[in-house]
């Protein structure tokens, strides 16, 4: 085997069994949680051999750097995990397999109607994004303005509203994060009793806190360091929302 796809087969045998002992911890299902390895700043070499390695589902937080990778490394599913602007809607709705950060009505109303172009007849896949702090570096729908949000994306035919995303507080400890976890989770199961029609998908849980996150119910977690390795520091200042 290559030495880089065996590097990587490792890493995601060991996320995997980190995952598999939070849910043991918490008793759900390991197969309730699906691992988006986020592949920012790496070089496509790289993310070749993390999909031979059997890491299938990605994650990207830029438009433009994932038009150079989704194109040369098939064989994943591609998920947008970073803020998305307007004029860069079109060409994600042609790269992306699902959208995790939708944090706007006009954005959703947007995508709407690309996806109705794009790919007529196949919803395209999207998580609302609750910024459960109100911190105000990040985005995100107010928990508050969550209810009015869903219905609104509810109702536009060519998108599907699988669930929720968040992205913890930056904190010393993962167990800081645990409440912000814990209130995505009680938003999602009152919105669902109000919509049963939206999902649940809960994205949730990065390097530093994503076994948190699985014993919080987090249904997708997403991991880059702690599988690609540390960022470029200079990169990460930019790519990295927190
Ligand atoms: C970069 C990023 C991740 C992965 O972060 P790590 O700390 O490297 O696991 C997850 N989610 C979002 C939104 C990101 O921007």
């Amino acid at each position: 085997m290559d030495a880089d796809v065996a590097f990587f087969a490792r890493a995601r045998a060991d996320v995997l069994a980190r995952i598999a002992a939070a849910c043991a911890r918490s008793g759900r299902d390991v197969a309730a949680v699906t691992l988006v390895a986020v592949s920012k700043t790496a070089p496509v070499d790289r993310v070749r051999a993390a999909i031979a390695a059997g890491l299938t589902v990605l994650g990207e937080n830029r438009v433009q750097e994932a038009a150079g990778k989704v194109p040369v490394a098939p064989g994943a599913a591609w998920h947008l995990v970073g803020p998305l602007q307007s004029n860069k809607a079109r060409r994600a709705v042609e790269l992306f397999d699902a959208i995790e950060t939708l944090d706007s009505v006009e954005l959703a109303i947007r995508l709407d109607r690309l996806a109705g172009e794009v790919r007529p007849g196949r919803p395209l896949p999207v998580l609302l994004q609750v910024n459960v702090d109100a911190d105000a570096a990040k985005a995100g729908f107010a928990p508050a303005d969550a209810p009015g949000a869903v219905a609104a994306v509810l109702a536009l035919p060519n998108l599907r509203l699988d669930g929720l995303m968040t992205i913890g507080r930056l904190a010393i400890s993962p167990e800081d994060a645990r409440a912000t976890f814990r209130e995505l989770r009680d938003l999602s199961d009152s919105l669902r009793a109000l919509h049963p029609e939206l999902g649940p998908e809960l994205s949730m849980g990065m390097t530093d806190d994503f076994e948190v996150a699985v014993e919080e119910g987090a249904t997708i977690v997403r991991v880059g360091r702690a599988i690609f390795g540390e960022r470029p520091r200079a990169a990460d200042a930019v790519a990295d929302p927190r």
